[in-house]
């Protein structure tokens, strides 16, 4: 059946971010409320509720074709599936913590330690990495309370802001990885689920490019045209139109988002007035 069928987050961290890229998508789902699986009513693609844990194996099986979850899973799951995105939402860090009034010194710390977690493939490749011998424990959920219980001497978990660390007497010593969300797809699609796809990827790029570039408009002396220019560059360089004033234009282009404060101040002392800064619905490039 020509359909791409996506598994996302049934309900957790994940699901509303995925569903909301998927509507910047353009694409219209038409039921909110979440069954087993809905249709689109406008694009060939049908969402799959699951939970994340499981859906690396089904897009390794085919059951999916792609699926949106935290990079965490799809390394633990070591499935053989493709990462074929990266989403940039629920980013977090993979730590390693212990109880806060332990000394720590290095990773050596670890050595012969027992460490709670429910990622024991990460963290035993991470210390076979670091030729580090530990003992994992591997436990289901509620980590940060296995040191406090005398399960473990440390965890490693997922940590966001620290807080839940914090309300059990840990801290966080080392962080071993970053993960956050990516779009993975089964490796061997079939012509017609790739092309849709594809249509789906074109469509997420020009998303998250939007998001992550902001529209500024300024006005500038002509005799600062050059130096603002080579500052901003825009998609191709930036438009450039004269102002009813004599000897100043207007410049147009796009910045991105994490250097928008530098060039705000340069673009400052490089004499620029009336500046906007503007949200991008869509960027295609
Ligand atoms: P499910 O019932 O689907 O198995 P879950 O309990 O495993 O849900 P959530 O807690 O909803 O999962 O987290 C889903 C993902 O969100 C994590 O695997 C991780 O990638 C990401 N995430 C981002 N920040 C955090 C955080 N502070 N704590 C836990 N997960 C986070
Ligand atoms: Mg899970």
């Amino acid at each position: 059946m020509s359909i791409l069928k996506i598994a996302v987050q049934k309900s957790g961290r994940l699901s509303e971010k995925s569903l909301e890229l998927l509507k910047e998508c353009g694409i219209k789902l038409s039921n909110g409320d979440r069954k087993l699986k809905t249709a689109a009513a406008n694009f060939p693609i049908e969402v799959l509720f699951l939970r994340d844990d499981d859906i690396p194996q089904y897009v390794e099986q085919g059951v999916a074709h792609i699926g949106i979850l935290g990079e965490n899973e799809v390394w633990e799951k070591d499935k053989n599936v493709a990462v074929i995105e990266n989403l940039g939402f629920a980013g977090c860090k993979m730590s390693l913590a212990i109880p806060k009034d332990e000394v720590y010194t290095d990773i050596t710390y670890f050595n012969k330690k027992k460490i709670a977690t429910s990622y024991p493939k990460i963290l035993q490749q991470f210390f076979d990495e670091q030729q580090i011998e530990v003992e994992i424990e591997a436990i289901g959920g509620s980590v940060e309370i296995a040191p406090g219980i005398g399960l473990a001497d440390g965890i490693f978990d997922i940590v966001s802001t620290g807080s839940t660390l914090l309300m059990n007497g840990l801290k966080e010593v080392a962080v071993v990885k970053n993960s956050s969300a990516v779009l993975i797809a089964n490796k061997n699609l079939p012509e017609v689920q790739q092309q849709i796809l594809d249509k789906l990827l074109f469509r997420i790029k020009s998303v998250n490019a939007a998001n992550t570039n902001k529209y500024i408009l300024l006005n500038a002396p002509n005799t600062a045209i050059k130096a603002i220019s080579d500052m901003l560059p825009g998609m191709k360089s930036p438009t450039i139109l004269p102002l009813a004033e004599t000897g100043w234009s207007s410049i147009h282009s796009v910045v991105k988002e994490d250097e928008f404060w530098t060039v705000i101040d340069q673009l400052k002392a490089l004499g620029a007035q009336g500046i906007l800064v503007i949200p991008i619905e869509k960027m295609i490039a």
